[in-house]
């Protein structure tokens, strides 16, 4: 089923230099969510010049579409990928390090531009041969879960009509050039939230006459954990989450208000709305027990589980086998992060694989973190992923 080893390795092998020199041009200049207007131009550059359809301001951000009609008939097929960086400082010491203090490509977005850009490209090189229409779906704004929803609301599925969406991301948690795909849920839904507490200020030696809103707020933190230990069946994975307390002002002055923010993430949408409403009770039940208020909001719109469909995420297990051998590609594990793609594969079949990046010297290099560092051994390894399951799925046979 391989389209690309015997007709395509050429142009892949000679692709390769540009490819890491583009993804190391996008390291170079990170840009964090809904900022990533450099970006968002390159890739518009790029696909205009191959001879796509390009859409720019998606739903008032800063998404790109592409468009390539083939010439033959067969189906409309997307390519997704996520644009943005994160606020932190890099530590990486090489010329292609952030240029950018304080924001950085730490997730490996940047080697999904690289590889969608040159996915287009290709597929733009033989597009009298090639059957169907490919949309390629690049998305801003994956990492505050924001840029997904804008461009399903634009209609970016619609016109044309996408019938399936795939899409990779690259992870050094899976071994440098090997490929992880999983069917059913692979990543887990995240809900953001806000904790408001409201007491009595005071004199810090007085406590009794004050209510002290951070004893409130340290008994709702440890008590919240609870309520996934004890309410939430142990084979179901919840995780609650606060990364965020903010009150006082100094040593000696019991504040007004405590407020903690966190995450809520679950794989079970049952188990997700049992916390979601069960959190609000138990906070503010916790604060009446120490005569303060509290009151509980999530963010509006979180984002689902990634849910992989079952036949889309077989036929993209054969297509990497394929390209890499069956000895490269494993079963992903379900794994607590979570990603808006989930909304895409909500809206049509598809699968969201993964493919490792983990360095040669086993030091751990995760995500989301400083020292985060891409073995660009599975850039060359995604595309030809992606080139055969576009190929495949694009042939109307
Ligand atoms: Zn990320
Ligand atoms: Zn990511």
């Amino acid at each position: 089923m391989s389209k690309t080893t015997r007709t395509w390795s050429e142009e892949l092998s000679a692709r390769h230099d540009d490819l890491v020199t583009l993804r190391r041009d996008f390291h170079r200049h990170p840009e964090l969510s809904f900022q990533e207007h450099r970006t968002a131009e390159i890739i518009a550059t790029r696909l205009h010049n191959s001879g796509l359809d390009v859409r720019t301001g998606i739903g008032g951000t800063t998404a790109a579409v592409g468009i390539l009609h083939g010439d033959k008939p067969g189906h409309t097929v997307a390519w997704r990928a996520d644009i943005d960086a994160l606020p932190l400082t890099e530590i990486l010491d090489a010329p292609f390090a952030s240029g950018t203090s304080g924001i950085m490509h730490a997730c490996g977005h940047d080697g999904h531009v690289a590889i969608g850009i040159t996915l287009a490209e290709l597929l733009a090189t033989r597009r009298a041969e090639m059957p169907g229409t490919a949309v390629f779906l690049f998305q801003p704004a994956e990492e505050v879960f924001g840029g997904a929803r804008p461009m399903i609301q634009a209609g970016v599925l619609e016109n044309p009509h996408v019938e399936q969406v795939y899409g990779l991301h690259l992870t050094t948690q899976t071994p440098g050039g090997h490929v992880a795909v999983r069917s059913g849920p692979c990543m887990a839904s995240a809900d953001f939230f806000d904790v408001e507490v409201r007491g009595k200020g005071g004199h810090g030696a007085f406590p009794h006459l004050s209510i002290d809103p951070i004893t409130v707020a340290a008994n709702i933190l440890l008590g919240m954990q609870n309520l996934v230990s004890r309410e939430v069946a142990a084979k179901e994975p919840a995780v609650l989450t606060v990364g965020q307390i903010v009150s006082g002002t100094k040593h000696n002055i019991i504040p007004v208000t405590a407020t903690l923010r966190g995450s809520l993430r679950t794989f079970n949408a049952e188990v997700r709305e049992q916390v979601m409403e069960r959190l609000g009770a138990f906070v503010t039940n916790i604060a009446h027990a120490y005569e303060a208020e509290a009151h509980l909001s999530f963010a509006d719109e979180g984002c689902p589980t990634v849910i992989n469909h079952d036949n889309e995420s077989a036929f993209v297990h054969r297509c990497a086998v394929d390209e890499v051998g069956a000895d490269c590609v494993g079963e992903a594990d379900m794994m607590m992060g979570s990603d808006d793609m989930s909304l895409f594969l909500e809206e049509r079949p598809g699968c969201y694989f993964r493919v490792g990046i983990a360095p040669n010297d086993g030091v751990p290099r995760p995500h989301h973190a400083p020292e985060f560092e891409m073995n660009e051994v599975g850039l060359p390894v995604g595309l030809r992923v992606a080139l055969n399951v576009m190929l495949n799925a694009l042939s109307a046979a």
